[in-house]
């Protein structure tokens, strides 16, 4: 059997899984389509191609998990990091770059890598022996998404994310909201109170409406071609059918009981239900959109219990091919029913070119010890990769998986600290400390098996 390792998709997450793999000394083939075959978003046929933004966002490693993320993969000697150093812009705390420079750069290095081969070409079936790491991305080739669907069942790979916002618990304010399910279902006292619930009252519900009609909202691309389902219509798509669809949605009152009025029937309910094991961070239920960023934050700052919260992730709705990598995927980023194939990237649930990256490095190095030999586990959850992995992997609910970002929520709380606003910077300082501590032991171990 070939001890090659081949990767489908030479972009963010196959490029940064090709470099890891062959620094190892794992002989690599890069099996890329562009610019044989194109994306409606890609223009070149550049390895590691930013789509859209130019930017890798905040480089804080000391208050952001982007920044930490950065900081780890810099750590292990990253190329998608060196070569985003190597063409930065100016751009305040983010990371810009010159995003030809950059992707040029990434190609070039592969390129002239002894360990690596380039191959032009669409892969259209999934191969059934060798080392494989799938990382075709979003984008995913029509022919290849649907051999992936055949192996993982059609309900279990999407085409399109519907992402509600995300919500940092500690943030929401309880002595408005209240925790019970509606009707009280559930068997344990935890299921019966499993939901968060904001109340409204008519006023606040037709401000909210009309918040949500007037708030500026983003297109899909063009070439982009979507048609909403049923069942994950954008909320201001349901109040432009009518100002009470809501009221009868997601949004109804029906079955919930003010804990803190019980005698004032609510006139609408905005519930948030647990998003992470950890139970840090709460989804909004219902309210996938496409308004702007901006406009998220102050219209669901209007929702009562939500004015001081801090947002994990904002809502949206893109063409995104994504496995249920709970169910499908190991913690060794191995399909579990098909061993021989790893999934790295965004196809794996996670979201954005960092994120994207930071899976073709553990997705490289898993590879590599694999086909070596060599025991290797994932980073602790402290560390922002480790986070990132068991999310995917195990801590997110299976039933609701959408693609996630790295932020704090994913990280086990440091014990002893203050919680809230105040505690904030210090927290987080103590959650940056730690990951890169338990990085550098991750690190360091491999350097003695390899
Ligand atoms: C329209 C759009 C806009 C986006 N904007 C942003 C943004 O502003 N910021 C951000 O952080 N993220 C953005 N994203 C998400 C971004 O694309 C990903 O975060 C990142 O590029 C994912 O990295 P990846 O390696 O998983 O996939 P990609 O970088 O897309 O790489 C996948 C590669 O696989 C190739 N491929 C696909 N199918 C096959 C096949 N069958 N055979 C061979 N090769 C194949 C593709 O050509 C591509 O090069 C955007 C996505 C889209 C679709």
């Amino acid at each position: 059997m070939t001890q090659e390792l081949h990767i489908i998709g030479g972009g963010m997450a196959g490029s940064e899984a090709a470099w890891q793999a062959a620094n190892a000394g794992v002989q690599v083939v890069i099996h890329e389509m562009r610019p044989k075959v194109g994306t409606f978003a890609h223009q070149s046929g550049d390895l590691a191609e930013m789509v859209c933004s130019n930017s890798f966002r905040s480089d804080d490693d000391e208050q952001n998990a982007v920044g930490l993320l950065h900081w780890e993969m810099r750590a292990a000697n990253g190329l998608i990091m060196a070569m985003a150093d190597a063409h930065q812009l100016p751009a305040g705390g983010a990371l810009a770059v010159d995003r030809e420079a950059f992707a040029g750069a990434v190609t070039a290095r592969l390129h002239a890598h002894p360990n690596v081969r380039i191959e032009a070409g669409e892969i259209t079936a999934l191969p059934d022996s060798g080392h494989w790491i799938v990382a075709t991305g979003p984008l995913t080739s029509p022919s290849l998404g649907a051999a992936i669907a055949e192996a993982t069942g059609t309900d279990r790979l999407a085409f399109f994310d519907a992402i509600a916002p995300i919500v940092y618990t500690e943030s929401i304010d309880m002595s408005v909201a209240w925790e019970q399910s509606r009707y009280d279902k559930g068997d344990t006292q935890e299921e019966q109170r499993a939901y968060i619930n904001c109340p409204m009252t008519k006023d606040q519900y037709e401000a909210f409406i009309d918040a949500l009609l007037a708030a500026e909202k983003t297109e899909f691309h063009e070439g982009e071609t979507a048609t909403y389902f049923d069942g994950c219509l954008p909320i201001e798509v349901m109040a432009e059918r009518g100002r009470e669809t809501l009221r009868f949605g997601p949004m109804k009152p029906v079955g919930l009981t003010n804990a803190h009025d019980p005698q004032t029937k609510a006139y609408a309910v905005v519930q948030l239900r647990r998003d992470n094991a950890l139970g840090t961070l709460y989804n909004i239920v219902g309210f996938q959109t496409k308004m702007k960023y901006g406009a998220q934050t102050s219209v669901f700052k209007m929702i009562p219990g939500l004015e001081n919260a801090s947002f994990a992730r904002l809502g949206g709705i893109h063409r995104n091919t994504f496995l249920n990598s709970p169910t499908l995927l190991d913690d060794q980023m191995r399909l579990k029913s098909r061993p021989n194939l790893r999934f790295a990237g965004q196809v794996t649930g996670v979201e954005g070119y960092v994120e994207s990256a930071a899976m073709g490095l553990l997705a490289g190095r898993l590879a590599a010890a694999e086909i070596q030999g060599r025991a290797l586990e994932s980073p602790s959850g402290t560390t922002a990769t480790g986070a990132l992995i068991h999310h995917i992997t195990g801590g997110a609910d299976a039933k609701t998986f959408q693609p996630m970002n790295v932020n704090f929520g994913l990280f086990p709380a440091v014990e002893g600290l203050k919680g809230g606003r105040r505690g904030r910077k210090d927290r987080y300082k103590a959650y940056t400390d730690r990951a890169k501590a338990d990085f550098t032991n991750w690190l360091q171990d491999q350097e003695v098996t390899l």
